[in-house]
Parts: structure tokens; sequence; C-alpha cells
């Protein structure tokens, strides 16, 4: 499902992706953990083409992008509908209400037109068991409702991937599991998920691989009991011994 090769990704002289490879299949969950700074979400907004990388290429589905070539606006319209992405902070509209959220992107991205996208935001509001707040506006939701929320938002343009970043780790620690039953449901729905968290038990419960990130490189991967419990890298070691 995806595919990067070689990817590279410097700010200046700060080299924060270097040569990263890596494949996920359709239907994997592959979390990514990592120390701070260690290039987890630029790797993820390179994804997305929120940040164009320098080098390498990515294809996801059937759209391959090269970045060692000069690429158009229409190359990033094209990877980029490939894959919805969750922030750890929701950036919702606070003058829309959570349908009127969920809508936009169906009516202005897609064209549909509003009853088609009022059909389909409801059925995804509902999904994430939001059915009773549609019409609130965010500032009178909690912080996993609005995350859920922007699951929906993401979901209702039915991408083939469904890209997290950090999606709990703003939230209050009672709020978390709100957010992390409803990845486990698309998980277990078959929906392919990368994930960038902190989260070291959806990691082992949810993932089919784990990744473990440091200084721009993948330094491990593989099944979450192995890299987990039984890192061989010192790195990860050192990086798991402090967090767990
Ligand atoms: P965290 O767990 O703290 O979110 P991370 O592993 O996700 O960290 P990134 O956010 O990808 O790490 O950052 C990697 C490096 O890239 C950091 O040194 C950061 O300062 C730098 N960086 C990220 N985005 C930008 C940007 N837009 N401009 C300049 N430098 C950036």
């Amino acid at each position: 499902m995806i595919n990067v090769k070689h990817l590279q990704k410097s700010f200046g002289n700060n080299t924060v992706l270097r040569d990263i490879s890596a494949t996920v299949e359709k239907g994997e969950v592959v979390v990514i953990i990592g120390p701070s700074g260690s290039g987890k979400t630029t790797f993820l907004r390179c994804l997305n083409v929120l940040e164009t990388p320098d080098g390498g290429s990515i294809r996801i589905g059937e759209e391959e992008v090269q970045f060692s070539q000069k690429i158009t606006k229409r190359d990033i319209a094209r990877l980029r509908t490939q894959t919805g992405m969750v922030f750890q902070h929701h950036n919702l509209f606070p003058h829309f209400t959570a349908l009127e959220n969920v809508m936009e992107g169906l009516i202005t991205v897609q064209k549909q037109n509003r009853e088609e996208a009022r059909r389909k935001a409801e059925s995804y509001l509902h999904k994430v068991g939001l059915a009773d707040k549609m019409n609130l506006y965010p500032f009178q939701l909690s912080g996993g409702q609005q995350q859920r929320v922007g699951i929906a938002r993401a979901l209702a343009l039915e991408p083939k991937v469904m890209l997290f970043d950090e999606p709990t780790s703003a939230l209050d620690p009672e709020l978390v599991q709100e957010v992390l039953k409803v990845m486990r449901e698309l998980a277990q729905e078959g929906m392919t998920m990368v994930v960038v968290t902190h989260e070291m038990k959806f990691a082992r419960h949810i993932a089919s691989r784990v990744i473990f990130m440091d200084g721009g490189v993948i330094v491990e991967e593989g099944a979450p009991a192995d890299v987990l419990e039984t890192p061989q890298e010192e790195r990860t070691k050192r990086f798991l011994s402090l967090i767990q």
C-alpha cells in the first residue's frame, strides 16, 4: 500500500530524514516510536506531502511521486488524496459545527453536493460515536470529541491510508481512551494506518509492526513483541528504558 524509497528531508543544515525506506502493506497498522526530534512527524508529513521531501520516492496505492525530479501541484494532489491525516491538535474550523467540519472537505475538495456531503458526514460522525453531537461547535466539545470529529473528517474523504500524528498526546488522560477506542475499531476493520504515538499499550496490542526511529533513520522494526520486549539495538533499549 505504501512504498517509500530513500526519502531525504533537511531543514536548512538540519538533516531530519536520512535515506528512509519503508513499506506498509494493506491493512497493516504501523506504529512509529522514537525520541523527540527523531523525525517521526516529519516522516508522516512527507507521506501527506505537507512537507516536500528533498529526494527519494513515495508510492501510496497506485500513485507514485519521485522527489528527485521537479514535482507539480498535481503530483502533490494525487498523492495527498490517498491519505487522511489526524494531527495532535485537531485544527477544526471554530465557526463550523461538527457536521459542517466533516462536510467541508467533501464539498470543497470532492465537489459533492450538500445533501450527499451531509449524509456522508452524518454516517462518519455516527461511526466515531458522535451522532448526538453533530450540531455542536468545537468549543462545546471535549478534546476527545474534537479529535473524533477530526478522525471523522479524515475518514469521510475515504483515503486508502490513515496517518495519525500523536492524536492523543494533547488530551487529558481520561479522554485518551475514547480516541484510542475509535482507532482500535478502525484497525480491526482493516484500515491501513501509520500512527506516531507514545501510547505503548496501543503499540503492543494493536500494531502489526513497530518502527523505532532515531536521528532520522529507522533503527529497528518488527513485531511489537520483538521491538518492545526484546529490542536488538542499544538505542532502542535505551529509549524504551526511559519511557516504560
Ligand atoms: P516529537 O516527538 O517531539 O514530535 P519528532 O520525532 O516528531 O519529535 P520532528 O517533529 O519530525 O520530530 O522534528 C525533527 C527535527 O526537524 C527537529 O530537529 C525539528 O526541530 C526539525 N523540524 C521539524 N519541522 C521543521 C520545520 N518546519 N522547520 C525547521 N525545522 C523543523
